[in-house]
């Protein structure tokens, strides 16, 4: 194996995934001289796909609350140009058996949506507002079922709120989040004027944008490289070493899931560190795209099917690149509960269910069809949020020059908020460290 002696980084980051890529960008931009290190190619769970002239987002590209998001943070402390396209509220429906009503993302929707009434809806804009007022923090040991039992919260409010946070944090199980975390989500949710925006270019685009700025910066960014192992002392990371060779560093950023991180590090002290967050579930979904020769128009761009929580967008609707000219690609998503992973009828039913609300929806579409495309079991945040799973923490206690980011580490949001919002935290901790340009 080979060792890059005559580069010696300032950071050495590994995982070219959004966390990584952001942190790279930023700390670049600082006057660090880093490396950027990815096994496959750039974008991890962020990687667009093209097949037959559409451009697929393996994830979903919808960024919540943006206007308090460290993305934008990123955007405007880095310049780098992002295409926003807001979600239209008034398109957004929730599917209710025999009709659609508002899908009640903001004040205006709640007071037309159907899903609650009367009283009820009195009762959960009171609770909307003590949330914006900051009256209710929820307790980490007090998941938000159990706080709603505890404050009498009623049966149409109770639903209401599980039926949120089930699409916002993309799970089955919303009873299960703890009651902070829940509260924490929702206090910037509700504040922000800007619930939910897509990108144009989706996340392509802003892969394409971090990786100007770490070029700008003469980063180097090494793809194909798989981190296999490293050198680590007592109190110090001194090495990584790839498929490509090694490469040695002051600070070392891993933006890598926790399974994968323990494999590296076998053998280390901080085995046992990782070993603690390995075991994570992660939030899985299933996820059935179309790509549909000839849009079909309806008055809506989202659709939430409440009973069989699934989820349909016309992410063509927002990000005009995504299709060739007059094509539109819709994009469903089921949330799976772990069980539903071991079970292959509950996942063939997921497909078609999706069918049926796609029928019931996009009427036609199966005549239109250029191009599906399935994935089984997507993980969408790598760490749930449970009653008994932490996120994992931005750095080690004793191994001072060794941090992480990611979506399975402390941070605001859900989704790749918490990427980029560990990935900011860290740069900042490595600044802090060496403010000037020179480690
Ligand atoms: C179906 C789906 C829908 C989603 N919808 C949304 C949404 O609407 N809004 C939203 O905000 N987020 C959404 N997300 C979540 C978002 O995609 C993720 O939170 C984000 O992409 C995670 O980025 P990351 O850098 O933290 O991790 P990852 O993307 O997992 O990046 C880790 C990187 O590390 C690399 N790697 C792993 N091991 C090694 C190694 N040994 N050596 C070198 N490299 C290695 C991997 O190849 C990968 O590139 C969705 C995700 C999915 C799957």
């Amino acid at each position: 194996m080979e060792t890059q002696e005559a580069s010696l980084y300032d950071v050495v980051i590994v995982g070219g995934g959004l966390a990584g890529l952001s942190a790279a960008a930023y700390l670049s931009e600082k006057g660090k001289k880093v490396a950027l290190l990815e096994r496959g190619n750039l974008g991890g769970r962020a990687v667009t796909l093209k097949i037959k002239n559409f451009a697929f987002n393996f994830g979903a590209h919808a960024i919540y609350g943006r206007d308090s998001s460290k993305l934008r943070k990123f955007e405007k402390e880095l310049g780098i140009h992002i295409d926003w396209q807001d979600f239209q509220p008034n398109k957004a429906k929730y599917d209710i058996g025999d009709r659609l009503t508002d899908m009640p993302a903001n004040i205006q929707g709640l007071f037309n949506t159907s899903v609650i009434k009367g009283l009820g809806k009195i009762k959960f804009t009171f609770e909307i507002f003590k949330t914006m007022l900051h009256v209710e923090h929820g307790h980490p040991h007090l998941s938000i079922e159990k706080w709603m039992e505890e404050k009498n919260v009623s049966e149409d409010v109770q639903e209401m709120m599980l039926t949120l946070a089930s699409s916002n944090f993309f799970t089955r199980e919303p009873e299960r989040i703890p009651s902070d975390v829940f509260f924490n989500y929702y206090q910037r949710l509700f504040r922000t004027n800007k619930p939910v925006a897509y990108i144009g270019g989706g996340w392509q685009a802003l892969i394409n944008e971090f990786v100007r700025i770490i070029e700008k910066n003469n980063g180097a960014i090494i793809t194909k490289a798989k981190v296999e192992s490293v050198t680590a002392g007592d109190t110090k990371v001194t090495e990584v070493h790839t498929t490509q060779g090694s490469f040695k560093g002051e600070e070392f950023i891993f933006c890598i899931p926790p399974k994968e991180l323990e494999k590296i590090v076998a053998g280390t002290k901080i085995e046992h560190f990782i070993k603690q967050y390995s075991s994570y579930e992660p939030s899985y979904v299933y996820v059935y795209d179309i790509g549909l020769q000839n849009r079909i128009e309806v008055p809506y761009t989202y659709i939430y099917d409440k009973k069989n929580k699934i989820f349909i967008t016309d992410v063509s609707h927002y990000d005009k690149t995504c299709v060739p000219e007059g094509g539109q690609l819709l994009q469903a998503i089921a949330y799976l509960t772990q069980e539903d992973l071991q079970n292959k009828e509950k996942i063939q039913e997921y497909h078609e269910k999706i069918e049926a609300l796609y029928d019931k929806h996009f009427a036609g579409w199966r005549e239109e069809l250029v191009v599906p495309r399935v994935s089984k079991r997507a993980a969408a945040q790598e760490i749930k949020w449970t009653m008994n799973q932490e996120p994992m923490p931005l750095y080690l206690p004793d191994y001072r020059n060794v941090f992480f980011a990611g979506d399975w580490c402390e941070g605001q949001g859900q989704l790749s908020e918490l990427s980029f919002s560990s990935a900011y935290e860290v740069s900042q901790l490595v600044l802090q460290k060496h403010p000037s340009s020179l480690i």
